[in-house]
């Protein structure tokens, strides 16, 4: 089996599964209680906040508050902004992530109002279009760091600014960026940034929120006073202390990492466009995660081709996991313009930290192989 879908969830590293073991089996304490089992459990989420805060250029490790997932924290930021914000506006985009645009769409409901940004042709949000959006009672900008689908990075530094000139909250949603790219809290003034641990090589169901110092963002869940009285519930300490270890590593390697990922994705891109006929590229050539590729191949439906991949071995994805299985057209590639047939004509392979360049190299001919078949029996093509 050749896994190229890491932007839907990562392989849990040894390292990290060798970091969580002691937690699972000898220091199950419950990191509230006053003893010495409990204060251990304490002391290795401290040390996990610190490995966190620094991953991404935090000043303090208390800026950090650990949550269930990339979800709950992308759903705290923006419902906890905007509940304790003056003004009832705020902006996002039209290719954020379903746990950011749902999260929108309750907010109307709700008698808030939200401007939604359309990408450019690429699928990136720039600060001059988001620009143009804000008004008088803007209190958010949400903008994602890296889009899921695409691969196509955000233009988040002159967003920051932009947001800091006119003092309005920032939130990234760098489910995608974290561990991957260098991410850079103050220097690209983000008040709140949302992490998940899947998509860096740690378990499922673990996640972080950055709320920047000074900044008062409302609880979403009421309970007991973990995470400074922010975020209730008994901490998942062995995920939290995989958390940790996994970014820790990541940015660590992530020179290497990103070097050697983005040159085996530049092979299959080179080998795809030289050895099948009549492919796009959707995203952008330049400001692109470094694993993160998405095609369009017309003639041979998305569905089908990935069924068929399934069968030769190769785990690829339609676009966001979060919405496979359902027949609509990516709201992503939507946004950029293509047609709903071109968007069901697509597909994303997202490489990782466990692929090779051997895997590359038949990952390409399966994919050769599947397109042209499919292609063959289509009778419009
Ligand atoms: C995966 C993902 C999420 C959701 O994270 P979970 O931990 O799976 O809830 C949110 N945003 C983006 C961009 C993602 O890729």
């Amino acid at each position: 089996m050749i896994y190229f879908d890491n932007a839907a969830t990562t392989k849990v590293r040894p390292e990290v599964i060798e970091s969580m073991l002691p937690v699972l089996s000898e220091e199950y304490g419950n990191p509230s209680s006053l003893y010495a089992m409990g204060r251990s459990a304490h002391s290795l989420i401290e040390k996990a906040r610190k490995q966190v805060a620094s991953a991404i250029g935090a000043k303090l490790p208390r800026e950090i508050f650990f949550t269930s997932c990339g979800t709950e924290s992308d759903n705290w930021a923006i419902t906890g902004a905007m509940a304790l914000a003056k003004g009832k506006h705020m902006i996002t985009s039209m290719v954020e992530h379903h746990a950011v645009l749902y999260t929108c769409e309750r907010l109307e409901e709700q008698g808030f109002s939200v401007s939604y940004v359309k990408p450019d042709k690429t699928g990136r949000i720039t600060a001059e279009a988001v620009a143009k959006e804000i008004r008088e009672d803007t209190a958010l900008i949400s903008i994602m760091y890296a889009n899921n689908e695409v691969g196509t990075v955000n233009e988040i530094a002159a967003i920051g600014k932009l947001a800091r000139e006119h003092g309005i909250l920032f939130h990234t949603d760098a489910v995608q960026a974290a561990g991957h790219l260098p991410i850079d809290v103050e220097a690209e003034n983000i008040d709140l940034l949302s992490i998940s641990a899947h998509k860096f090589h740690a378990p499922k169901g673990v996640g972080a929120l950055y709320i920047r110092d000074g900044v008062n963002i409302a609880k979403l869940m009421r309970g007991g006073a973990q995470e400074r009285n922010q975020r209730p519930g008994t901490e998942n300490t062995a995920s939290i202390v995989a958390m940790g270890t996994a970014l820790s590593l990541a940015v660590s390697e992530m020179q290497e990492e990103t070097a050697r990922i983005s040159a085996m994705r530049e092979h299959l891109e080179k080998r795809i466009f030289a050895e099948i006929p009549d492919v796009y590229l959707n995203g952008n050539r330049e400001h692109r995660l470094p694993g993160t590729v998405n095609f369009r191949f017309p003639g041979a439906g998305s569905d089908a081709v990935l069924l068929s991949l399934d069968m030769e071995g190769l785990a690829a994805s339609g676009g966001s996991a979060c919405s496979a299985g359902a027949a609509e057209a990516s709201h992503v590639l939507l946004a950029m313009g293509l047609s709903e047939s071109e968007a069901k004509h697509s597909i994303r392979l997202s490489l990782g930290h466990m692929n090779t360049m051997e895997e590359v190299d038949q990952a390409v001919e399966i994919l050769k192989r599947v397109v042209l078949r499919i292609r063959s029996i289509s009778p419009v093509y």
